[in-house]
């Protein structure tokens, strides 16, 4: 008898819908709209940064540094989510710097989940927090944001797709160990308002549960909209840990830098997975992001600073995919920020062949015929579902506009192109 090869903690979680579909895209000549990364490059500065990180003096850039972080970078990070936080930050011990958010996740489930334990996941979500959950030995209870219905020739905002408070606290019992929430939300853009928060919130104190929020998109947010930072309502700070990633931050995510904050006596925990694992993150990065929040920081709020110029530039790009859409022939949902965006492509179900019978949801298939047929690459929103509701929304695909303009004009021409040859008009 053969002994098995694959440990126990890998059923089922062998599937990855970036490693498919960024391998479609790269396959067939595509205006790719798909996995979220910005097609256009860094601001100078952030790019200066790293070029002075590498040519300085000091060798040691391009040795191994602490841990847990590199000095230079849990110092700013702590002084500037200190700030934000309204919370005295100690580098040392409330910052961990980690791979990526990518590992700043991982590190928060392996360290916090045990077996039987329940996690609370909102539906739609961020892919990887189910595999990293079950991985971890814990069951992922999922709820749902519910899209409210729109006044008649109104578009719909992500701000429609809304928790309810019964179901919500259905799902907290004694077994619920942590609820992940993802503001502003991939792949909707939904922002959670104040209230939203604060109703995660109570159930959070009541049950004794903890909360990993997922800020990745935190800079992110259009029309004036604030974003909330959890960890700052009262009650939260003790329970929460904050994950955000400087690949999102200053538009670097090949730089695979990310981070957590909160308090030690969760960071303690994440701290022991992160020495057990990849030890720390590449020096010269960390540098690097270090010197462009140091710069941030002293532009805090002011025209000059990045966060505030590249809001703006995204919400004209969001505003232009917009209209390409519906000019097309699909429905988008309006996202309040991240740099994705949610359209209905019910209209175009006629368009396609007779697909052969598949298990894969029908968003999943349009998207490969997209790809091949038509050069534009999008995700199915399947993709960001539980198994059991994978069906429920596969009338919608998720773009990505943090792209350059002429990438966002070769998606336009194509929709109008497609428009014509479907109605002549
Ligand atoms: N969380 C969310 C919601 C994301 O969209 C992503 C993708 N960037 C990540 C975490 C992972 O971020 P990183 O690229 O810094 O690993
Ligand atoms: N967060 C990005 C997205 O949602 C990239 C994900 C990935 O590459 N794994 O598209």
């Amino acid at each position: 008898m053969s002994k098995p090869i694959q440990a126990q903690r890998l059923e089922g979680v062998d599937k990855n819908i970036w490693v498919e579909f960024v391998k479609l895209a790269a396959t067939y000549p595509t205006v790719n709209l798909g996995q979220g990364f910005p097609d256009f490059p860094p601001p100078d500065f952030v790019k200066e940064a790293f070029v002075k990180a590498v040519s300085a003096e000091n060798t040691m850039v391009h040795q191994y540094t602490r841990a847990f972080g590199h000095p230079a970078l849990v110092t700013i990070l702590a002084r500037f989510f200190g700030k934000l936080l309204g919370q005295e930050l100690d580098p040392l011990t409330n910052v961990l710097v980690t791979v990526g958010a990518y590992q700043a996740l991982f590190c928060c489930f392996q360290a916090l989940v045990d077996e039987g334990n329940e996690v609370i996941i909102i539906e739609p979500y961020f892919d990887c927090y189910e595999p990293m959950v079950k991985m971890a030995g814990g069951t992922p209870v999922f709820v749902q944001l519910r899209p409210k219905a729109t006044e008649a020739g109104k578009l719909m905002s992500s701000r429609d797709w809304q928790l309810e408070p019964a179901e919500l606290a259905s799902k907290f019992t004694e077994r619920t160990k942590v609820i992940v929430l993802n503001s502003p939300n991939n792949p909707l853009g939904k922002v959670f308002s104040r209230e939203e928060m604060e109703l995660i919130t109570d159930l959070c104190v009541k049950h004794d549960v903890l909360c990993f929020s997922d800020e990745v998109y935190e800079w992110l947010v259009y029309d004036g909209k604030e974003h909330i930072r959890i960890a700052s309502l009262p009650g939260m700070w003790d329970r929460t840990i904050t994950i955000g990633s400087a690949g999102k931050t200053f538009s670097t995510t090949g730089w695979k830098v990310g981070w957590t904050l909160g308090p030690d006596r969760l960071l303690k925990h994440l701290r022991t997975v992160h020495q057990n694992s990849v030890y720390h993150c590449p020096t010269a990065a960390q540098e690097a992001v270090a010197q462009a929040f140091q710069r941030e920081f002293d532009n805090y709020g002011k025209p000059d600073s990045y966060f505030v110029q590249l809001a703006e530039q995204l919400q004209q790009k969001r505003d232009w995919l917009v209209q390409s859409l519906l000019a097309g022939g699909m429905k988008p949902i309006i996202p309040e920020g991240s740099y994705f965006l949610t359209a209905d492509f019910s209209e175009f179900k006629s368009e396609l062949p007779d697909l052969p019978d598949s298990d894969e949801p029908y968003d999943s298939e349009f998207i490969k015929w997209m790809i091949k047929n038509k050069g534009l690459a999008a995700i199915p929103i399947s993709a960001f579902y539980s198994t059991p509701h994978k069906r429920n929304f596969d009338h919608l695909i998720r773009f990505c506009f943090a792209k350059e303009d002429t990438t966002l004009k070769a998606a336009e021409d194509i929709l109008q192109q497609w428009r014509l040859e479907k109605t002549g008009q």
